[in-house]
């Protein structure tokens, strides 16, 4: 199952303005999207200062809204900025930890090469001095968003260390947002505000998940779930048992190995290899999922192997969670399906009012986001027509039957791996954008594959050389047209 994911399907395209249609490379991103067309600014609040959030300031600013960017860190990047600490709750779960937003571990590197992985228009090109690597470390995804805070204007918007704890709605559309400013040394200024939209960039990557692990009452090992997950060093000498098959089960499992006793990867798919060493790993088994574990320390798999072990290790994703969020049971959370909303972006009765950007998930992140944002942006100019509420509700529940009749969980909603490229073009169609250049497709494609034959290697060798000489002819031909501009 984890291999497909749901579809949304397309609707007919709504009518709206278009402002470059015409025109069929992706160079046409760099424009403002139309901006001399705007009909109606609004006052915007943006939750979030991650990588989508400063996308979405930046599409609203092009867009000719008034902006004010909410984020309770002290810097713009959200997960890519690296927090050594960790909560007081290795496992994550209870309500009143100290809450560490990042989840990044130290040695983290990109899981998809820099030339897909960047904003359409802002490619993440390799700076002299600067990490070169096609799949570089945290830092320089960091750097590589400051860049894009810069050279977008956008941080003048932003109010770091303030924290909203309410959005709700009030009489006429409007939306209350309450903060809280946080000066140090205990004091904090709250204040009320009036928005006439809110698009929610919180990100969902910091309330972790976790297995139920039939007994672990009693059981006497450590638990602690990879949103805790720095470094592999307080693994040594343990036997380990890792659950998941995610990105972040591959890597942390990989880096434990070479330090522990033992790892055990207990894991729902590939079936067929339980109980077998991974592949150049002499200490590193895969097993099926715990089928119950006992007071001295045995963890016993479906497989029928058991294990005596330290810890276990949950790399079991995360949930979404928007505490802040008060909408009378318009939009809810329901087994991780965040509904009802139209694409994944706007509440049918809310739109385009209340919006969320960068909820699906098994996609490239930054980009699809981008194309969101654009959406978002010309939905509350009015100059995108957004489907009547009917209509958005219609689809949505068509939308919902198929994930049911296709026999997967509510939990699959978010999940648009099997038809990501599809959505982007839908959006993109939506803005009056082109469809996405196909090097990005074949160049995801071709990382996927090579990820899961050599997952020890992906990120050092590679084969589609051509597709990267591609990506370069676009980023200067996006260069030239940008320094055209500002000439
Ligand atoms: C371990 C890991 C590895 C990843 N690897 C990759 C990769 O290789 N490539 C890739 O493209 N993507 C990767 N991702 C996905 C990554 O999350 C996205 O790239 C992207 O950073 C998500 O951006 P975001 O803005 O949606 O959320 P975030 O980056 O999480 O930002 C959300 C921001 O909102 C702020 N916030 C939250 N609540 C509030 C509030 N109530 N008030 C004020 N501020 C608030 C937070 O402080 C944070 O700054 C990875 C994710 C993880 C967890």
């Amino acid at each position: 199952m984890a291999s497909s994911s749901v579809c949304n399907p397309s609707l007919p395209i709504h009518h709206h303005h278009n402002p470059s249609a015409a025109n069929t490379t992706a160079s046409v991103f760099a424009g403002t999207g139309g901006g001399s067309m705007v009909t109606a600014k609004k006052k915007v609040a943006v939750i979030g200062a991650g990588a989508a959030g400063l996308v979405a300031a930046r599409e609203l600013e092009r867009e000719g809204h008034r902006v004010v960017v909410f984020e309770r860190g002290e810097k713009a990047g959200g997960t890519w900025v690296y927090d050594p600490s960790t909560e007081t709750d290795p496992l994550g779960i209870d309500p009143c930890r100290k809450v560490v937003h990042s989840s990044l571990y130290r040695s983290l590197r990109t899981n998809l090469p820099r030339e897909i992985m960047g904003f359409l228009d802002f490619p993440f090109s390799i700076k002299e001095g600067r990490d070169l690597r096609r799949f570089p470390g945290y830092q320089e995804v960091e750097l590589y968003l400051d860049d894009f805070a810069a050279e977008s204007d956008v941080l003048k918007a932003i109010r770091f260390r303030t924290e909203v704890f309410h959005v709700g709605m009030m009489e006429g559309g409007k939306w209350v947002v309450k903060s809280r400013r946080d000066f140090g040394e205990d004091v904090a200024v709250d204040v009320n505000e009036i928005y006439d939209g809110v698009v929610v960039c919180s990100g969902h990557y910091a309330e972790p998940r976790i297995a139920e692990v039939p007994g672990v009452e009693r059981w006497p090992g450590e638990q602690i779930h990879s949103h805790n997950y720095r470094i592999p060093e307080p693994f040594q000498d343990k036997v380990v048992i890792v659950i998941g098959s995610s990105e972040s089960a591959a890597d942390i499992s990989r880096e434990i190995s070479k330090v522990a006793k033992e790892v055990h990867v207990s894991s729902r798919s590939a079936l067929d290899r339980f109980g077998k060493k991974f592949y150049g790993h002499e200490n590193m088994w895969l097993h099926s999922m715990i089928q119950g574990t006992h007071e001295d320390g045995t963890v016993v798999f479906q497989d029928g192997t058991s294990v005596i072990a330290n810890v276990i290790l949950h790399c079991t994703g995360y949930k979404y969670h928007f505490p802040f969020l008060e909408t009378n049971g318009a939009v809810t959370v329901d087994d991780n399906r965040v509904g009802p909303l139209y694409k994944h972006v706007f509440p049918p009765s809310l739109g385009p009012w209340l919006s969320f950007v960068g909820l699906p998930w098994k996609t490239i992140p930054f980009p699809m986001m981008e194309l969101q944002c654009k959406w978002v942006a010309g939905a509350l100019s009015e100059r995108i027509a957004l489907p009547s509420e009917e209509e958005m509700m219609k689809d949505v529940e068509a939308f919902y039957s198929r994930i049911a009749a296709m026999g997967y969980p509510k939990h699959y909603t978010h999940n648009i791996s099997g038809c990501q490229f599809e959505y982007f073009d839908w959006l993109a169609t939506e803005c009056g954008y082109p469809k996405g250049e196909e090097w990005r497709k074949e160049m995801y494609f071709a990382n996927t594959r090579n990820k899961t034959e050599n997952p020890d290697t992906y990120r050092e060798e590679w084969e589609d050389h051509d597709l990267i000489s591609q990506a370069h002819e676009e980023f200067s031909r996006l260069k030239q047209q940008h320094s055209v501009k500002n000439m």
